[in-house]
C-alpha cells in the first residue's frame, strides 16, 4: 500500500532538487554542496553563544540537556524542504539528502563519546498514520557514522500530546507531562545517551524527554537534531 501511494505522490508530485529544481532527486549533487550548514553553537536551555552547543555554565546543573549538536537553521528554505519531505510521506526517498547533511556538518566530531541512540518516538497512533517515524529513520541511518546501537520502543510515547507551536507557554509542560515514559530501565541506567529528534525549536519535547531518560538512570544525554530555529 505504501508503495503504491508513494508511486501515485511521484506522479502527482514529482521529486526535484530543492534548490535547482532538476528531477528525480531531493539534492542533485551540483546542488548538495549549496545548502549553507550553520551549527547549532548556543545553550540549548538558554541560547546564549556557548561551545560546540554545550549547556552553559549557568543550565549546565538543571538542563537535563548536557547540549545539542545540529547541522543547519531550520529557516533555510533547502533545509526546511527536505525535512518536510521526509516527514510527509516520501521518507525513503528523501532520508538519504538529510543524513548528507549531518554527515557534511561533521556532527559526529561535536558529541561527546555515548553507549546508546535514541529517537525521540512518536505515539504509536500517529506512527501509525504516518507509517513510520522520521525520526527512527535518521537515527538508524546515523547510527554506523557514530558506531552505536539503537534503542527503539523503550522511550515510549504515553499520551498523544498537542503540536507545542500551537500552544501558549504555560500550556506547554502541562501538556508533556507525563507524555513520555521508559519501559526497561535497566537498559538506560548509567548510560550516555545521544536524544535524536528532526528538528528542535523551542527544545521542549527534547528537554521532556532527556529530563524522563535522566530520572531513569542516564549518566548524560545530548541532543541531536538535524535542524534548529
Ligand atoms: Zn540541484
Ligand atoms: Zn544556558
Amino acid at each position: 500500500m505504501a508503495k503504491l501511494i508513494n508511486a501515485i505522490l511521484d506522479l502527482v508530485f514529482p521529486i526535484s532538487c530543492v534548490i535547482c529544481g532538476r528531477e528525480k532527486t531531493w539534492l542533485c549533487p551540483a546542488c548538495a554542496g549549496a545548502v549553507v550548514l550553520r551549527p547549532f553553537r548556543s545553550c540549548p536551555e538558554c541560547l546564549k553563544v556557548s561551545t560546540g552547543g554545550a549547556a552553559c555554565g549557568s543550565c549546565r546543573t538543571d538542563s537535563p540537556l548536557s547540549g545539542l549538536t545540529a547541522a543547519a537553521p531550520y529557516s533555510d528554505p533547502a533545509v526546511r524542504k527536505l525535512i518536510c519531505g521526509l516527514k510527509y510521506g516520501r521518507a525513503r526517498s528523501a532520508l538519504p539528502a538529510v543524513v548528507a547533511l549531518l554527515r557534511r556538518s561533521n556532527v559526529s566530531s561535536r558529541l561527546p563519546p555515548a553507549d546508546l541512540i535514541i529517537p525521540v518516538p512518536l505515539h504509536r497512533v500517529k506512527k501509525h498514520l504516518r507509517g513510520f517515524n522520521q525520526t527512527e529513520l535518521i537515527a538508524a541511518e546515523f547510527a554506523g557514522d557514530l558506531g552505536l546501537p539503537v534503542s527503539v520502543g523503550n522511550l515510549a510515547r504515553r499520551k498523544k500530546t498537542e503540536p507545542q507551536a500551537k500552544l501558549r507557554d504555560e500550556e506547554r509542560s502541562k501538556n508533556l507531562r507525563d507524555a513520555f515514559q521508559i519501559v526497561n530501565r535497566g537498559e538506560i541506567d548509567g548510560k550516555r545517551v545521544i536524544l535524536v529528534d528532526d528538528v528542535f525549536t523551542s527544545g521542549w519535547t527534547m528537554r521532556e524527554a532527556a529530563r524522563v531518560l535522566r530520572e531513569a538512570g542516564a549518566s548524560e544525554v545530548w541532543g541531536l537534531a538535524v535542524a534548529y530555529g
